[in-house]
């Protein structure tokens, strides 16, 4: 495994056998409601940027992503809220960048927009929770891609979290970038070594589990409640 991201690399931080179940079993993993809402929002917002009309936007982005857990008023108010942003740029950035010779992350940047007075990177976010923008190393590793591109040396982050209509901002600077490039090589390498492992452990001793309140969104718990012989604490 050399091609990481970022929400790869934090659901092994959070539990190492979950990370197994998912990437090295690769055991089904079918979206939950809260990501089809928000894989439904992030195409509407796409469609809408590249010149769908509103109605056009929302019906397509239901056709393509949504199913019928997805609340079409829920969709409509996220996406007048982005729309609210009056942002224009470049939406759904994908970008590879070679962190060592054996390392590469990938990611897709939501916004970049054009149209503000410093680089700024924006993510939508659609869920129940808020943060800041230096709770996660995602914007900071999202940063340090822009800034190997274009060279800026601050960009400003955004956390746009569009069920509460409230924005978390903050400047990026290279330190932060640099730090979140050390986390992301620093996990990934543990990832590897903990796969050559597998030459001698079975996977559960190599990725083994670590209940925590995560474990209540976790699809694979009661095969997890089997493995542990009913031992697991979430919390
Ligand atoms: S139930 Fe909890 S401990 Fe088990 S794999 Fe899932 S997140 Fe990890």
């Amino acid at each position: 495994m050399d091609l990481f991201s970022f929400s790869r690399l934090t659901l092994f931080d959070t539990c190492k056998r979950r990370f197994a179940y998912k990437y090295v079993e690769k055991f089904p993993d079918p979206p939950g409601s809260p990501a089809v809402l928000g894989k439904t929002v992030h195409r509407a917002y796409d469609l809408y940027s590249n010149g769908y009309l509103f109605e056009d936007a929302i019906v397509t982005a239901y056709l393509e992503e949504g199913d019928s857990t997805v609340e079409r008023s829920i969709v409509e108010s996220m996406l007048t809220t982005a729309i609210g942003y009056k942002y224009t740029g470049t939406v759904e950035h994908h970008f590879i960048m070679q962190l060592t010779d054996k390392i590469k992350i990938q990611g897709y940047i939501d916004l970049q927009p054009d149209n503000t007075s410093i680089p700024m990177i924006v993510d939508w976010k659609t869920g129940f929770k808020t943060y800041g923008i230096f709770d996660s190393w995602q914007l900071p590793l999202y940063a340090a891609a822009v800034m190997e591109k274009t060279g800026d040396k601050v960009i400003k982050g955004v956390y746009a979290f569009l069920r509460f209509k409230r924005i978390e901002s903050g400047i990026i600077t290279q330190n932060e970038a640099f730090q979140a490039i050390q986390w992301a090589i620093r996990t990934a390498e543990e990832v590897q070594s903990r796969l050559e492992l597998l030459t001698v452990l079975k996977i559960p001793e190599a990725f083994p589990a670590r209940p925590s309140p995560a474990c209540g969104n976790c699809p694979w718990s009661l095969l997890c409640l089997r493995e542990s012989k009913g031992g697991l604490d979430c919390g």
